[in-house]
């Protein structure tokens, strides 16, 4: 089959579009998908670098996200079958730990992701497990649910299920542009929250408006510590979604109002951001860690996409071949919603 297999760890350089060896069933659990889109996520690019301390064996086939057509099913599986229209939950667990006995194997020790220790979507045929098979959400295209998965899940075990935003409450996303931040600015205007964002780029800023965003700040041009306080008058914002960290971290904490609650899923301009300690203390501010989220959750995230008639934001797509082009597009952050990859028949 045609894929796109990295080939050691560095730049876009180490990735090559060319023949590989097609999965075969093993586990009577499992199924075979024909992908027909992929999606480029940020976790795609630190496994390339080699960044993530996961080794993998070489040549290996990157990509988180996918959507495609159940080609092969094994013995034991009922819940999908050939000709079946998917998205993918991208990770699975070992089946033994407390975490993976209690429909928690995103926290799983010996945690295995597409694209990270399994082999990913950058592929016309993808192995996993049949319970990581979703119907796709009611008419999306293919390109849009594998454009979903990953940073809806991620947004909505911050947002919905640790940060509780309500409607009436006011959320701060720093850096719209982004998967994470453009999709929970999506969310967070259907459940009713006022949305405030940051950017570095007015065209960014344009586009977000026209998502629904109630306050775009420019952080080049605008204080938006003294933005955020003038437009909330001088209360503080019930959420913000800080996944930049670095400088950006503590003047997320100060734009919290009193019992804040500040999310994040990383940190791309620096992790070892300064707290402000007394302000933790005295606003009672409430910080969450998030990685991924259950299935439980990936099954809830997809009825309210349904519900909510939500369809992911696709910058653009890219041929599978030029898987390439499409990482270094990302990594020089000119998008704004997701890259995608169409897998050729
Ligand atoms: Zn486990």
């Amino acid at each position: 089959m045609k894929a796109v297999r990295m080939h050691g760890y560095g730049g876009v350089e180490q990735l090559f579009y060319e023949d590989a060896p097609e999965p075969r069933l093993v586990q009577s659990g499992d199924v075979i998908v024909k992908l027909k889109a992929a999606a480029i996520n940020h976790i795609d690019i630190w496994n390339r670098m080699g960044v993530t301390g996961i080794a993998v064996p070489m040549p290996h086939i990157l990509g988180a996200d996918g959507a495609g057509i159940v080609a092969e099913v094994g013995a034991n599986v009922g819940n999908v079958k050939a000709g079946d229209r998917v998205c993918l939950y991208p990770l699975t667990g070992c089946d033994q730990c407390e975490f993976c006995l209690t429909d928690r194997d995103f926290m799983c020790f010996r945690l295995r992701v597409l694209g990270e220790r399994l082999e990913g979507t950058y592929a016309r045929y993808v192995k996993l497990p049949a319970q990581n098979c979703f119907p796709i959400p009611a008419d999306y295209s293919f390109e849009e649910a594998a454009a979903f998965p990953l940073v809806f899940i991620t947004l909505w075990r911050m947002l919905v299920t640790n940060a509780e935003l309500k409607p009436g409450e006011t959320v701060l996303i720093i850096g719209i542009g982004g998967g994470v931040a453009s999709a929970s600015l999506q969310v967070a205007k259907k459940i009713g929250a006022r949305v405030i964002v940051t950017s570095g780029s007015e065209e960014k800023l344009a586009r977000a408006k026209n998502l629904g965003a109630d306050h775009g700040i420019h952080h080049r041009t605008q204080d938006f510590v003294a933005e955020v306080r003038r437009l909330t008058g001088e209360r503080g914002v019930d959420v913000v979604l800080d996944c930049v960290g670095g400088e950006v971290w503590r003047k997320s904490l100060t734009c919290l109002a009193l019992e804040g609650r500040l999310v994040t899923c990383g940190a791309t301009a620096g992790g070892h951001a300064v707290d402000d300690i007394a302000a933790i203390c005295s606003k009672e501010l409430k910080i969450y860690g998030s990685t991924l989220g259950s299935r439980e959750e990936f099954r809830l995230l997809s009825n309210f996409l349904n519900r909510a008639k939500i369809r992911p934001i696709i910058d653009s797509v890219f041929p599978l071949r030029e898987a390439a082009a499409a990482q270094r597009y990302v990594e020089e952050a000119r998008q704004f919603g997701k890259v995608v990859l169409k897998i050729p028949d």
